[in-house]
């Protein structure tokens, strides 16, 4: 990723911020995709609007990727990372929780011979 600051950082012709499609006026980020010839170029009021998505967007994409590469993983390419609000998990932790409880309380208990 390149941050270009000013008319010498050579910033693309005639592109446009590929968020918003307004014009790039500096500074703003452009992103010459390996030689492909399309740059990625974004203005600064949406990299400023959108960098906390985003970037938690790409760690957890770059996540996923790394852990399919790991060789341990039998199933590498079903693999993958969900994000949970912490809540949620707790929720559902509780929940399986109850049910294992009740489902214990529905099995018969054996009476050990001679307390009856
Ligand atoms: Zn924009």
């Amino acid at each position: 990723m390149s941050v270009i600051n000013t008319k010498y950082d050579l910033p693309p012709k005639d592109s446009r911020c590929a968020v918003c499609g307004g014009p790039l006026q500096f500074p703003f980020l452009c992103w010459d995709q390996a030689g492909s010839g399309s740059d990625l170029c974004i203005c600064g009021e949406c990299c400023h609007r959108i960098k906390d998505g985003l970037m938690a967007d790409m760690i957890q994409i770059a996540a996923i990727l790394d852990m399919r590469k790991l060789r341990q993983l039998s199933d590498h390419h079903s693999v993958t990372l969900v994000r949970r609000k912490y809540e949620e998990l707790e929720a559902e932790g509780e929940k399986r929780e109850q049910d294992e409880i009740a489902a214990a309380s529905t099995i018969p208990r054996l009476t050990p011979r001679g307390n009856r």
